[in-house]
């Protein structure tokens, strides 16, 4: 039988059953998964090894539904000379250009960097949406590396399109089809596969076909942008004669187990598809501010029992920043001061762990008999009563400012007391340093 670990002397939220706060829990850790969590006073004897939450926060992992690993090396590269006057003059100026720079080593350490800082801000499982055109044949390979060194949950894929050619589209098809391969066949692996394609407006019909087709059988889903900006139903309008979500419907990318990530620019026709496929949207309010794209309709979404989860789209590793801006962006837009505090905490802590049982199989998000024991510890001292019915409100105005201290992830300790286990983190730094230079000088 497998070691068992104790975690004792803090509040303990379990984020099953409501938020299931408990103060002074216990939570007992078996292998990979939990066994037990609920009340010290009901644990029984503690024995083994224990360790001590110091008065903290016991809780799940955040999830990070929709990211870029790849855009770590774009801080401070903003083309400025003219800024970019669109979200289309971004993708071509800055993210088109920044993609075709990496090599596989860059690869590596963007993937790094951005691992061991969402690790520190309690992020244990990402959904990554990957690019490098000029290095993709195993790509994913050298992410999961990534993730099996700093002991992150990761499902990946490739984002095929047309537009670097035919050959690197077909490319971007064998990398995901090879990684599902290889990660079909190990169950206990950190990482997991999903299909990537880039949007409806850089995919022809042939492509998208093949796409499709090369999928059948299979039974993980896509991860797609879709309508980010008006520039994918405009092309989608011109191009096809149809809006962009019925164009994916139509071709056979919707589903349960199928990722849109953005959809801001719908009609009520594409509103109602993505509600009869039960497909999952992942909203990215941050990114959406800082490309001026508009805002996601998420309200009429989750209406329609839509899962909106939640993303950074690789502005940051923290999900405390999505979160946040949730609540604020559609309290300004609507001039509704009752919109966004409620979303929040839902596309975050139930939408994305239904996301991640959906798209990836894995049971994480919550603490109790069965699930993945994926756990944080933050030093967390509230100066305000906290109980299940406000945990929302601690979410959004407490634990932003408080520190992770330590992250279990599949029942190991990947970051203890603040160190990271496992990776030197100076040296990482160092040689990101030296290799983003040189994309910056290729760029
Ligand atoms: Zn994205």
């Amino acid at each position: 039988m497998s070691e068992h670990c104790w975690i004792t002397n803090g509040t303990l939220v379990t984020l099953a059953d409501g938020c299931g706060v408990v103060e002074d829990g216990a939570v007992k850790v078996r292998g990979s998964v939990i066994e037990w969590a609920g009340a010290r006073s009901d644990a029984g004897s503690i024995d083994g090894q224990v360790v001590d939450a110091r008065g903290g926060l016991i809780m799940p992992g955040f999830i990070n539904a929709h990211n870029h690993f790849y855009s770590t090396f774009a801080c401070g590269l903003a083309p400025h000379d003219p800024p970019p006057v669109n979200f289309l003059d971004i993708l071509e100026r800055l993210w088109w250009r920044l993609d075709k720079a990496l090599g596989i080593e860059d690869v590596r350490y963007s993937a790094l960097v951005s691992m061991t800082r969402a690790l520190r801000a309690g992020v244990t499982t990402i959904i990554d949406h990957h690019a490098s055109p000029n290095a993709v044949a195993g790509s994913l390979d050298v992410i999961a590396d990534a993730a099996d060194t700093v002991g992150l949950r990761c499902g990946l894929c490739y984002e095929v399109s047309n537009r670097d050619g035919q050959r690197i589209a077909e490319e971007g098809i064998d990398e995901n089809l090879s990684f599902l391969g290889k990660t079909a066949c190990d169950a206990d692996g950190l990482v997991r596969g999903m299909f990537g394609l880039h949007a409806s407006m850089t995919l022809d019909d042939e492509l998208l076909a093949k796409c499709v087709d090369a999928m059948r059988g299979q039974d993980r889903g896509f991860h797609i942008h879709v309508s980010e900006s008006k520039f994918d139903p405009d092309d989608s309008l011109k191009r096809c004669q149809q809006r962009v979500v019925n164009r994916l419907a139509d071709a056979g990318v919707l589903g349960q187990n199928t990722i849109a990530a953005h959809c801001i620019h719908l009609d009520a026709d594409e509103h109602d598809l993505l509600e009869s496929t039960s497909t999952c949207v992942v909203h990215n309010p941050q990114s959406n501010m800082n490309n001026a794209v508009g805002r996601a309709d998420i309200q009429r979404m989750l209406r329609g029992n839509v899962c909106v989860g939640l993303g950074t789209d690789g502005m940051s590793a923290n999900m405390f920043d999505d979160v946040r801006m949730v609540n604020l962006l559609h309290k300004h837009d609507t001039g509704d001061p009752r919109e966004g505090f409620a979303d929040a905490g839902r596309l975050l802590l139930e939408n994305n762990r239904e996301i991640v049982r959906r798209c990836l199989g894995w049971n994480v998000g919550q603490l109790s008999a069965g699930t993945k024991a994926d756990v944080i510890i933050m030093d967390y001292t509230p100066v305000t009563p906290l109980c299940s019915e406000n945990f929302a409100g601690h979410l959004l105005f407490g634990l932003p400012g408080a520190s992770v201290s330590s992250v279990m992830v599949d029942g190991k300790w990947r970051l203890q007391d603040g160190v990271l286990l496992g990776v030197d983190e100076a040296e990482l730094f160092a040689k990101a340093l030296e290799l983003s230079a040189q994309v910056w000088e290729r760029f």
